[in-house]
């Protein structure tokens, strides 16, 4: 068994092993001519509970043919250019080449001790972002697991730098199409139930700051202390951003903490074209960033920021085995004093390698193109009678319906579209993603992949309505 140890006598098994592994998914990608086989759960669950872990295949040439039958063929694949659901991207070969390089080493980047340099190349990473984003000199933060992380762990220092005697007074504002794992945090934070306020938007899906004025007012008139307010910038839905100039000033006037949820919106930190977008967000206490959204990364990647490194000090706990008090006064660098987590990926690198191999520019290049891709398909969308399309891209997430002309019961409309997005992944040709506005149901695209062409959004517009014509024309023939 001791020739599977990756050390120094099994390096060629090593290298063979992987490159075997390595051409395999070359060989995927190179073949995948849809996003996704359509496969559903009950004709996959078979497959892989039919194989005894008990029962080892011992070599991993078997385990790889394995692999085929139970995750490769049916995956569904993010580089493809039909793929428009979430907000995964293709990802790019540096930090695919880190990936490999951090998890054969195995740092861990809770103490110095468990990884010397990684420490240090985190902390320029965290510089750099910081920068970037305008946060001033004593800026701080750390690498997390993703932007639902980076939120709790922003609302929680924002929880403890509040003045109050009371978790039950606290208060939280967001929009009402902030992410959820705003509300989520305030629960574990021990919150009580009414602490999130949820802020309406305008037209364009940004919080209308005249209401949080307003509720800011109501809060302090009712003896109640606001927490924090989080700005989004990139809601999830609508990649709208909220004005983040306004929230800054009302949170200075209020002494509210101001997190800014650019968990998307961040790829424009790099972007050549649009960086004004989100101009304001230097003001921020605190803000959440998923490089695994829009800088191209593979998941993990995803960082929370600072304003005031002195904050951090609220996740701070010393353990003796680990990061005794005495190692601050020798100076020895640790993150684990910054962070939720312990044992901790080194997910930097992968960022670091995109940095230096493509440059800021490069990855910046790469969104800018997919924020015109969104322009494009807007345009195609209002001038096609077919389609209803909610607002204007401030990123590159467009939300639309299908209306058929010859139907007026909103309900009907409602599940044609349903239908049509089931449909569409059913067959594998594209993925495209679903929510609901003003309480109906709307269909997604979100475009992450620069390889995706006007002509594809086009051709799946096409697949959309035919799909939803078929359930129309069936559900009529129902009726009749
Ligand atoms: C995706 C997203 C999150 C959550 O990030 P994860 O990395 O999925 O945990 C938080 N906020 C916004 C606005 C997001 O889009």
């Amino acid at each position: 068994m001791r020739s599977h140890l990756l050390n120094d006598t099994n390096a060629e098994r090593y290298r063979r092993t992987v490159t075997e592994g390595v051409e395999r998914v070359a060989a995927k990608l190179a073949a995948t001519d849809r996003p996704f086989t359509g496969i559903t759960a009950d004709a996959l669950a078979p497959r892989i509970e039919s194989i005894d872990l008990d029962r080892p295949l011992g070599d991993t040439t078997a385990v790889l043919d394995e692999l085929e039958e139970v995750y490769l063929r049916d995956a569904v694949y993010f580089h493809h250019p039909r793929y428009l659901a979430h907000l995964n991207c293709p990802v790019v070969i540096p930090a695919v080449l880190g990936e490999a390089v951090l998890s054969a080493v195995n740092s861990s980047l809770d103490t110095w001790d468990q990884s010397a340099g990684g420490t240090l190349i985190e902390r320029k990473l965290v510089d750099w972002t910081a920068a970037r984003i305008g946060l001033g000199p004593a800026a701080d933060g750390v690498f997390t697991s993703g932007g639902s992380q980076s939120n709790l762990q922003a609302l929680l220092l924002a929880r403890e730098e509040a003045k109050t005697d009371s978790l039950e007074k606290l208060r939280v504002f967001a929009s009402e199409v902030s992410h959820f794992s705003v509300k989520k945090s305030a629960q574990l934070l021990g919150l009580g139930q009414d602490a999130v306020v949820c802020v309406p938007v305008d037209h364009d899906k940004r919080m209308q700051t005249v209401a949080l004025a307003r509720e800011l007012e109501r809060c302090a008139q009712d003896g109640l202390v606001p927490m924090a307010v989080v700005a989004t910038a990139g809601t999830t839905d609508f990649g709208s951003i909220d004005p983040l100039s306004e929230i800054a000033a009302l949170c200075e006037r209020f002494g509210a903490w101001m997190h800014v949820d650019a968990a998307y919106g961040c790829g424009l930190l790099t972007s050549v074209k649009y960086r004004d977008r989100i101009d304001g967000i230097e003001h921020a206490d605190s803000v959440t960033v998923d490089y695994h959204k829009s800088f191209f990364q593979p998941v993990s990647s995803s960082a929370v920021l600072v304003k005031d490194a002195a904050t951090l000090r609220h996740a701070t706990y010393h353990a003796e085995y680990l990061n005794p008090r005495r190692m601050v006064q020798e100076r020895i660098p640790n993150q684990v004093d910054k962070s939720l987590q312990t044992t901790r990926r080194f997910d930097a690198l992968k960022l670091w390698m995109t940095l230096r191999t493509m440059g800021a520019d490069g990855i910046g290049q790469l969104f800018d193109e997919v924020c015109d891709l969104a322009v494009e398909g807007w345009k195609l969308l209002a001038a096609d009678p077919r389609f209803d399309v909610v607002v204007e891209p401030s990123l590159s997430t467009l939300v639309f319906r299908y209306i058929p002309r010859a139907v007026t019961d909103p309900a009907e409309i409602d599940r044609a579209n349903l239908y049509a997005r089931k449909a569409l992944f059913a067959s594998g040709d594209a993925v495209v993603a679903g929510t609901k506005v003003s309480g109906r149901h709307y269909l997604k695209f979100t475009l992450l992949n620069p390889e995706t062409t006007v002509d594809d959004m086009a051709a799946v517009l096409d697949l959309i309505a035919g799909h939803a014509e078929q359930y129309l024309g069936e559900s009529l023939d129902r009726a009749s």
